[in-house]
């Protein structure tokens, strides 16, 4: 699933190819969201921690959500696209480019100015990569919340938004913290520097070649943990374990049971 930093490369994509263009056309598999786009002008595309938002001149924008399985396309002038309609969640047609989100399950259009009451952008809590984050307000929100675990406070896109299950591993091995901790365990200092680093790692990754990596410099594999079941830790050599947890959508923690020891 990407995660604020791809989400934050995809709006650098689309911005010089979407920005201060006229929509010639607009589609989706649900309709009624694109109705009278066209004519319109495109203002702004920017990231939301794991939401492309796409601002039009008819005082609407747009919010998309990629979770598992989106994706962005680019068709080149006059190509046609082999894709499905029922699977096209946005195109969008400018004079010389189509631009395609295939396989995203949320798009929802709404009055700009109605952005502060939006029942999912209002709920957000600060973004891990805006310019004035700071990691010691949020770290006081998690160390608070009602989570189970460090690794599902986390995931609370309401506490910070931006950081995935892939970076709440990397991060969680990287500080050496027990994911199955309660957030009251770990003190504040602690939460300020999980908070701290996901911004150094996803900052990091925020160039348009980048490969989402946590080892940068490294070469493969890629990650530390995520994705390393029962191979050696490239730490401590003991084997990589996982675990699932949180109720309403659960998700796998990779983990080093010898470098991140519950205290
Ligand atoms: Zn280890």
């Amino acid at each position: 699933m990407p995660e604020g930093d791809t989400v934050y490369r995809h709006a650098v994509l689309l911005r010089p190819l979407l920005v201060g263009q006229p929509i010639r056309a607009a589609t989706s598999r649900w309709p009624g969201r694109v109705q009278g786009l066209v004519g319109h002008r495109i203002q702004r595309v920017w990231p939301r921690g794991k939401h492309l938002m796409i601002g039009v001149s008819d005082g609407t924008t747009l919010r998309i959500h990629l979770a598992m399985h989106g994706q962005w396309r680019r068709l080149a002038s006059g190509q046609r696209s082999d894709t499905s309609p029922g699977d096209v969640s946005l195109r969008l047609d400018t004079p010389e480019d189509a631009l395609l989100c295939v396989h995203a399950p949320t798009l929802d259009r709404f009055e700009t100015r109605q952005a502060p009451i939006h029942p999912v952008l209002s709920r957000l809590g600060p973004d891990v990569l805006a310019p004035r984050f700071d990691p010691f307000a949020v770290a006081a929100r998690a160390r608070a919340s009602s989570h189970h675990t460090v690794a599902e406070a986390l995931l609370d896109q309401a506490i910070s938004c931006g950081v995935g299950n892939i970076y709440k591993c990397e991060l969680l091995f990287l500080c050496g913290h027990d994911p199955f901790a309660s957030p009251a365990e770990l003190p504040l200092e602690r939460w300020a520097g999980l908070y701290a680093r996901a911004r150094t790692l996803m900052g990091a990754n925020l160039e348009l070649t980048a490969r989402d990596t946590t080892r940068l410099g490294s070469g493969q594999p890629l990650h530390w943990v995520y994705g390393r079941r029962g191979r050696p830790c490239l730490r401590c050599g003991a084997l990589i374990a996982t675990r699932s947890h949180g109720l309403d959508l659960p998700r796998i923690t990779f983990w080093c049971p010898r470098c991140q020891t519950p205290r």
